[in-house]
């Protein structure tokens, strides 16, 4: 192998100082501090008490890859959504809610289906509804302006919850309805999948499927309805409650492992910072109130310019190589990675993706990716195919 690999991967050190003397007042500050350019702040714990104002994401201390993770997909939806791993209390839940402050606005279907102008742009007017369709056709919009929501998946969902099923009330008068369910309402929302590892399998396989389609099918009986289902996808779980299959970890694009702060300064940071919280939530709120509009208007322009970063073949194969190099099989490896690789660039005001880049990104992309049964599943196959095309010389020769 004579082309120049990547340099190794990162490793992932808690912070030293203190730092956070002072709010984020950008973007760039922020993500600076949290691709470590720059020296760190602290993280705090999960209360379980319910947050109706959502704790400022950047007074989040430390867990500076899961905050990194989460607004790279904020900036690009293709990353294929999140995976945060770790234990209890150390703000998962937390810093999904904060996001709440830096969703952006968007246009939003007013069709229970979520048609979308763009819809019938790329597939006709059958891609969409008849009623907007007809919409469409006479020159009425089909769509308002709203901000995305969070939509948290209920820790007991149900797939009749998660899918929808037949409306109940229209069942009564003898009609046959369909009522959507969580999985449509979270279309070009962001679903938070709390403790993932504890949902039925029929529930994520259906939302995953559903993530990965941008819609689903919902059938029963003779009524059968397609709902939009664009959304960003983040999960959460516990490994000490057990874990997600293989298969089913694949389908998380970025994988953040999030564990406790090691540093007591850090820790004494984050304890601070929940106890102005919960003691003058809206002072506390008010102190970052600048840093956060400035942050959710970056990411717009972000966004933006995301349809203009490139990646070089150059750079893509020197990727390649080193997910071959790994033995990772999946090509959502690569998907993940550059994809990652072209949001890293974008908010960090770039077109073009460089080395640096994905090697700030690789760790949350191809961690957890190997599949130990499929490697040992191949090398025994080599030996049956080695075996069966002995075999089948001699068998050549014989029928000479
Ligand atoms: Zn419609």
């Amino acid at each position: 192998m004579t082309e120049e690999i990547l340099p190794p991967l990162p490793e992932l050190k808690s912070e030293p100082k203190e730092r956070q003397a002072h709010p984020f007042r950008s973007l760039k500050e922020l993500l600076d501090h949290v691709s470590g350019k720059d020296l760190p702040p602290v993280k705090f714990r999960d209360s379980g008490k319910a947050e109706v104002l959502p704790f400022p994401f950047s007074a989040i201390v430390g867990q500076k890859e899961m905050k990194l993770a989460l607004i790279l997909g904020l900036v690009n939806p293709n990353i294929g959504g999140i995976l945060l791993i770790g234990p209890r209390g150390t703000a998962k839940t937390t810093a999904v809610r904060s996001l709440i402050d830096l969703l952006p606005m968007i246009e939003r279907s007013t069709c229970h289906y979520g048609c979308l102008p763009s819809d019938i742009e790329e597939g006709g007017m059958d891609a969409v509804c008849p009623d907007c369709a007809k919409k469409y056709g006479e020159g009425e919009s089909l769509t308002r302006p709203s901000r995305v929501r969070l939509i948290e998946l209920p820790l007991n969902a149900k797939l009749e919850n998660v899918v929808g099923g037949i409306d109940e009330r229209a069942a009564m008068q003898s009609k046959i309805r369909l009522k959507r369910g969580i999985l449509a309402q979270a279309d070009r929302n962001l679903l938070y999948l709390d403790e993932a590892n504890l949902l039925g399998d029929d529930v994520l396989d259906a939302i995953l499927d559903a993530a990965a389609q941008g819609s689903y099918t919902l059938r029963r009986g003779a009524a059968s309805a397609t709902y939009k289902s664009r959304f960003l996808l983040v999960g959460s779980m516990n490994p000490e409650e057990g874990n997600l299959r293989p298969q089913i970890m694949d389908r998380f694009g970025l994988r953040v492992v999030v564990s406790g702060l090691e540093n007591p300064k850090e820790r004494l940071k984050a304890y601070k910072q929940v106890q102005d919280y919960f003691s003058a939530p809206h002072q506390m709120i008010a102190k970052y109130i600048d840093g956060t509009i400035a942050i959710r208007d970056e990411l717009e322009t972000t966004r933006e310019r995301l349809k203009e970063v490139k990646i070089s073949n150059n750079v893509a194969k020197k990727a390649i190589a080193l997910i071959q190099e790994l033995g990772i099989d999946s090509l959502r490896a690569e998907i993940t990675w550059l994809e990652a690789g072209r949001a890293y660039a974008a908010a960090s005001g770039r077109t073009n993706v460089t080395l640096a880049d994905l090697y700030v990104v690789a760790p949350m992309s191809l961690r957890l990716r190997r599949s130990k049964f499929i490697a040992e599943y191949f090398a025994k196959q080599k030996g049956e195919e080695e075996e069966l095309a002995e075999l089948l010389k001699s068998f050549k020769r014989k029928s000479k």
